[in-house]
């Protein structure tokens, strides 16, 4: 069983924003075989894409964890649904959204599942949250 580092962008634009992050949070570090080892400041950015909607709070979590990558994305889709999440609209509104930006050094090309996430670098607010918590990677 090998641990690895996986960074977890969690973003919400509806209801109570801060409660969906802290339910991430939450439900993150209890997963099996996962410890949350830190998590970035809480950012508010401009919706992006075509779908007019509200700000949006994002944060990054940094997990150490035994998950394989579809274990971890699996998890994180239960968690969304948990939250609310509804409506699968590409680009559109979610009460919760989590990310597997990068997991170690793995390049993951699978149907459902893209590692490092395509959109890391045309978003400047995940370059600027891993940069904060780089330095907890051992
Ligand atoms: P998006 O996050 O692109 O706005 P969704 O949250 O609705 O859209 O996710 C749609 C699908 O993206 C998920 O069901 C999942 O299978 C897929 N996906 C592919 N790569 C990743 C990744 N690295 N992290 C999270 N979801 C991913
Ligand atoms: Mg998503």
């Amino acid at each position: 069983m090998t641990l690895e580092w996986a960074f977890v962008a969690l973003g919400s634009n509806i209801g109570d924003r801060n409660a969906s992050l802290e339910l991430a949070r939450e439900r993150l570090a209890a997963l099996p075989g996962t410890t949350l080892a830190a998590a970035s400041a809480i950012e508010e950015t401009e919706p992006l894409g075509p779908v007019p909607q509200g700000t949006y709070l994002n944060q990054m979590a940094l997990l150490h964890t035994e998950l394989a990558p579809r274990e971890l994305l699996d998890a994180c889709l239960r968690i969304e649904m948990e939250a609310g999440r509804e409506r699968r609209e590409r680009w559109g509104p979610r009460v919760l959204d989590l990310d597997i930006v990068r997991y170690g050094d793995r390049e993951v090309r699978e149907p459902g599942l893209t590692i490092p996430h395509p959109e890391l670098p045309n978003r400047p607010f995940w370059l600027r949250e891993l940069a904060e918590l780089e330095s907890y990677v051992e």
